[in-house]
């Protein structure tokens, strides 16, 4: 997916093909003659906020609610995009001004070239010259033909129109796009060959990320789940366990013994603790050979959940005043051997980078701030890694411009930075970013997926330079700033990095023995995955495995996994 529609038509006929024959398609005049040949971002709205006004409101009060309604349901559900007003245009109204005709539904242009201009977008309300097989369906015209037509209003062009369409013989309407924010879309309202006319009325799962990607996420939590998993080698054993977030909010355990059947789940708190789509961080901490998981839980405060000696589990505890980091905000807790200390990081509240420690299994300090205020979004994602020459302790994550940000400490010193190591608008403010320690050739790697899509490695070799950011795949492999994680796997000395597609799909990307990278592959259809949300993927010893935990679109917990470097498994839920 690309970082932006592309935007020309003027003149559309929402999809009535389908309804009504091919016909009235066919006559359609197409208003390419007066518009731009590419306008592309130009044609996005710089705000989210959009005003919208009635030419001729008339006695139309029951129409003009199915309109409103219908984008409520749709483009702003899914979206921050909001259309405010609303009431009757005035001379010189900004915004969508909407004349009631019977016509055929069009705009007289896409996205903000309509800020202003007089009847900008024409609605049919009865179908008495035009659409006639809509008199008896009026309602669901209505409804499904404003939201095509509120899909230019925010920019877009008609998806079959785009130059990497297949299995679709439309004519194109209008000029061409050139900037693609999803992949292709054959289920997209803005497609006249999607199979259910004009999508039903109801937008695909990509128009619903592609217009979150050009106007800002939704409230819409993302669903469930989260899931962070770790290895916990205890005695004799080989424990896997595997946290995330229920339905309930409540958090959640699963886990296997010596790589026998996964058992569980069971809650190890009451329901409401966390937020949909909270981050968990899990950590091995070897004093008193404890396993300890943290997380910004419901009310802004850092919670730890441990045991000790594979004992019981402990209730939540608070380490930190509520409001300290957004709810179910990112943080990364890590190992640190020189004196044994336990680091949390994150971005608190006020945007500077956070510590919370313990030494020796001591008490907890903190929380203490690295930075000045306004580094990145509160909860940004963010990744602490221990690098073993010159004992470092290393901390990234993606800053309010977004580039991206360096912390670190040598021989548990004090702390330098943080410093840009990338330029700005790399990826979005806060997006997710993961720092993996790769042996051969001591070599340390940070990868994320940029505005494009792409998966981006920063890296430096024998604690030399940092190096980078260089794309690693095309466009598409992964939702900007979206969940990416790395992991070491030694057979073959294989670097491996997975991320959701815009299509819901695992991907992913690869080296052996420090050569070329690889891939990407698909390791799931598209739509197993919740595009965008945590992923979880660690080293299992036994069999060699290595295990990726990833959440489906009704919020369940997903694995997919390898043994002895052999074919991926088909994902399974757990
Ligand atoms: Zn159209």
């Amino acid at each position: 997916m690309a970082d932006g529609f592309i935007l020309t038509i003027a003149r559309c006929v929402p999809l009535l093909a389908a309804l009504v024959g091919s016909s009235t398609l066919a006559q359609e005049r197409i208003g390419t003659t007066s518009q731009p040949l590419s306008v592309q971002r130009a044609s996005v709205w710089p705000s989210a906020q959009i005003g919208v006004c009635w030419e001729n409101p008339g006695n139309n009060a029951t129409e003009r609610g199915w309109v409103r309604a219908a984008v409520q349901r749709t483009w702003e559900a899914a979206s921050a995009v909001r259309f405010t007003g609303w009431g009757t245009c005035a001379s010189g109204t900004r915004g969508i001004r909407i004349q009631i005709i019977d016509n055929h539904s069009h705009t007289e242009g896409l996205g903000s070239r309509l800020d202003g201009k007089a009847n900008g977008m024409q609605l049919n309300f009865t179908f008495k010259n035009f659409s006639k097989s809509c008199q008896s369906t009026r309602q669901y015209c209505i409804e499904a033909i404003a939201t095509h037509e509120f899909g230019h209003a925010l920019g877009l062009a008609h998806e079959h129109n785009r130059s990497d369409r297949f299995d679709c013989a439309e004519a194109h309407q209008g000029t061409e796009p050139d900037y693609f924010v999803t992949p292709y879309d054959t289920t997209s309202i803005m497609n006249y060959c999607n199979p259910t006319w004009n999508g039903g009325g109801n937008l695909s799962d990509l128009d619903r990320l592609g217009v979150n990607v050009l106007y800002g996420k939704g409230t819409a939590p993302v669903p469930g789940s989260s899931p962070e998993t770790v290895s916990y080698k205890t005695f004799n054993l080989e424990q896997f366990e595997t946290m995330f977030v229920a339905p309930n909010g409540s958090l959640g355990l699963v886990w296997k013994v010596n790589n026998s059947w996964w058992k569980g789940p069971v809650s190890l708190s009451g329901p409401g603790l966390l937020p949909q789509g909270a981050h968990i961080s899990m950590v091995s901490y070897p004093p008193n050979n404890q396993l300890e998981a943290f997380y910004a839980a419901s009310d802004g405060a850092v919670h730890v959940t441990y045991k000790a000696k594979n004992g019981a589990w402990s209730n939540p505890i608070r380490l930190t005043p509520p409001n300290t980091v957004r709810p179910g905000g990112d943080l990364s807790a890590v190992f640190y051997p020189l004196n044994n200390q336990l680091e949390v990081l994150f971005i608190g509240s006020n945007g500077a980078l956070n510590v919370l420690w313990k030494a020796q299994n001591g008490s907890w300090n903190g929380p203490a701030a690295l930075s000045g205020p306004g580094q990145a979004p509160s909860g940004a994602g963010i990744t602490a890694t221990y690098y073993p020459l010159n004992n470092q302790l290393e901390v990234m994550f993606a800053g309010n411009d977004g580039g991206i940000g360096l912390a670190w400490k040598a021989q548990n010193g004090r702390w330098n930075g943080p410093f840009g190591i990338a330029p700005p608008r790399q990826m979005p403010a806060g997006g997710r970013i993961t720092l993996q320690y790769y042996p051969l050739n001591n070599q340390f790697e940070a990868f994320f997926v940029d505005n494009s899509g792409r998966v981006n490695v920063l890296w430096k070799a024998q604690n030399g330079r940092w190096n980078g950011p260089a794309a690693i795949t095309g466009p598409g492999t992964g939702v900007p700033g979206g969940s990416i994680v790395a992991s070491f796997y030694p057979l073959n000395n294989q670097l491996e990095v997975a991320t959701v597609g815009p299509n819901g799909a695992v991907n992913l990307t690869w080296k052996a023995q420090n050569g070329r990278w690889n891939g990407p592959v698909a390791l799931s259809n598209a739509g197993a995955a919740t595009p965008g949300s945590p992923l979880a993927m660690r080293y299992q010893t036994m069999s060699n495995q290595l295990e990726i935990f990833y959440t489906d679109p009704g919020g369940l917990l997903n694995l997919i996994f390898k043994a002895q470097n052999g074919a991926w498994n088909r994902p399974f839920r757990l």
